[in-house]
């Protein structure tokens, strides 16, 4: 089924809100408290309604540094497209940046949380800007143990991050397709792995597997609602230990601080709507 989006333009502090066009407009906020279930990818659910796939588009915006928008859609899965960020970084280029004339906010972590759960990872220390290091594990010899660091300043989202494509592996697409989790997967939209080889090279980049673990943490932790000044750590975490996080430092105001920054004293929407169709 056709699924067409739409990013609009938003006033400060509305945060992400998607709006379910097919459903007369029903909006489900991106907050932890919307969070149904994250597997393979995560889920929205306001009383009832349900949107998924939402973490690439949250973290190209995260990425290019829109703090503010509306996202209409007119079905319950936003569209995978090529399984990175990068369709989604090059629609809100199309849509512009506008600076509204309010101070910009930050999320500014004060003092580290770390959790663990078996052998996952993931932690967050005071900094003074926002940066990712993510190691993974993968017992596959094309994946095995591969770790990425990326400062999210000028620019590097777009060029590091962005164009990762999510993963999978042979043996689980058609288990997630029967769970309808990754409408239509294939070799579109996904780096495709069976036990020792890419079945669609080229890679976009050697280590392509972590890069997108980088991505997928970024757009869960947009849920935060503000841009983070803090250092993110992760060791072979996922969806469910991103969003863990998530809730934590929300839960305790003693973790963290709203700050302005002063060179910063305009906060960044859309300049105007972009859509597409998939
Ligand atoms: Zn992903």
């Amino acid at each position: 089924m056709p699924v067409h989006v739409r990013l609009l333009p938003a006033p400060p502090d509305t945060g992400y809100v998607f709006r379910r066009t097919d459903l007369g407009g029903f909006e489900i906020p991106a907050t932890v408290e919307s969070v149904a279930h994250c597997g393979y990818a995560m889920t929205l659910m306001r009383t009832g309604v349900m949107l998924s796939t939402v973490e690439h588009l949250l973290s190209a915006f995260i990425g290019v540094g829109i703090d503010n928008a509306i996202v209409e859609l007119d079905n319950l899965e936003l569209p995978i497209l090529d399984g990175s960020a990068r369709p989604f970084v090059e629609m809100i280029q199309k849509a512009g940046i506008r600076r509204q004339r309010k101070s910009r906010t930050y999320l500014r972590i004060v003092r580290e949380i770390e959790l663990r759960e078996g052998d996952k990872f993931i932690a967050v220390y005071p900094a003074d800007a926002y940066s990712v290091s993510y190691s993974i594990n993968f017992p596959h010899p094309l994946i095995g143990k591969q770790s990425f660091c990326v400062r999210l300043t000028n620019g590097s989202y777009l060029k590091e991050i962005a164009p990762a494509r999510t993963f999978g592996f042979l043996h689980e697409a058609d288990a997630m397709r029967q769970q309808g989790l990754i409408r239509g997967a294939s070799i579109e939209n996904a780096i495709v792995l069976n036990r020792d080889e890419v079945l669609n090279p080229p890679l976009r980049f050697q280590d392509e597997f972590v890069r997108h673990k980088v991505l997928d943490l970024i757009g869960d932790l947009a849920l935060l609602g503000k841009q983070i000044l803090g250092s993110v750590v992760a060791d072979r975490a996922g969806h469910a230990m991103h969003t863990a996080l998530v809730s934590r430092i929300l839960r305790d105001r003693s973790y963290w601080e709203e700050t302005a920054l002063e060179d910063e004293t305009a906060v960044p929407t859309l300049a105007s709507a972009a859509s597409l169709s998939a």
